[in-house]
């Protein structure tokens, strides 16, 4: 493989890497060649397993971004590429929605993507070096949902803290990009695959007529990191089988 499709050499850090999608984008950037820092609140011992496995070399972090002022302090010095991916959604009708879920939710979804951004970038300027981050940000950064209206609203703000971010540092150094995926078979929309009406009704409007793999969304970031897309910066890469095409 070309070395503009490569990332050897590049040092990565995944935010919730344990499980689901952060899971597939850490042992898609070791294969590619990264070395990967794999991220959690919890172990992620099963991830850098699975990269050991596969070849390629990682180490894993305790890192709890409900906790952000020790989340930053912890984010380790000389990363290149920074996947903001941890995200938690909680579910109310917006009339009832309580304050902590709204809290809690902008917390790790929105205001953890600024401050670690901000800290990655500080590391970045110091050394004068370069890097890139991805951001996860969703279809409700474009669609409204319903009965999410704290995950709505924090992956609206992700999509414009990509872009802003993007702007501010295009010639600095770094190149700030988002992947909006579609519907992906995590724990996170485990209860929604389990209802067979909701199931059907969401793979009838998806043109790929199925759910996506975390290992799709991998793709996508892993490219977003190579020198390949050296001038792509401020882009929302939808990887939702067509969903918002439709
Ligand atoms: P998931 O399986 O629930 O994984 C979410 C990850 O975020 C887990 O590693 C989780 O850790 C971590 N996390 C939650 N709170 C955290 C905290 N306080 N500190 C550190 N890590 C924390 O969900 P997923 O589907 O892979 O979601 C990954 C990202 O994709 C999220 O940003 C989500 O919004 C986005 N997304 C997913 C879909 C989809 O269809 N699945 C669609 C659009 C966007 P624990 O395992 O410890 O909870």
């Amino acid at each position: 493989m070309s070395a503009a499709f490569r990332l050897d050499g590049r040092r990565a850090l995944v935010t919730g890497a344990n499980t689901g999608i952060g899971q597939a984008i850490a042992v898609g950037l070791a294969e590619a060649g990264a070395h990967v820092v794999a991220a959690g609140r919890r172990s992620c011992a099963e991830t850098v397993e699975r990269i050991d496995a596969a070849g390629g070399t990682a180490e894993e972090l305790i890192l709890d971004l409900a906790d952000l002022p020790a989340a930053r302090a912890g984010l380790p010095p000389d990363i290149d590429i920074l996947v903001n991916n941890a995200g938690i959604i909680r579910r109310e009708e917006s009339v009832d929605f309580s304050e902590a879920d709204w809290d809690a939710v902008m917390d790790v979804n929105l205001k953890a993507v600024f401050q670690l951004s901000q800290a990655f970038a500080r590391d970045v300027f110091a050394r004068q070096g370069a890097g890139r981050i991805v951001n996860i940000a969703s279809l409700l950064s474009f669609q409204g949902g319903i009965r999410v209206p704290s995950y709505t609203a924090s992956k609206h703000g992700v999509a414009g803290l990509t872009k802003i971010l993007a702007n501010e540092w295009a010639t600095r150094g770094i190149n700030v990009n988002a992947v909006a995926p579609g519907y992906i078979a995590t724990n996170n929309t485990q209860a929604l695959r389990e209802d067979a009406d909701r199931n059907k009704a969401i793979l009838d409007r998806i043109p790929a007529g199925r759910w996506g793999d975390p290992a799709d969304i991998a793709g996508a970031v892993s490219f977003l990191c190579m020198p390949a897309s050296a001038y792509v910066t401020g882009a929302i890469l939808n990887v939702d089988g067509g969903w918002l095409a439709r």
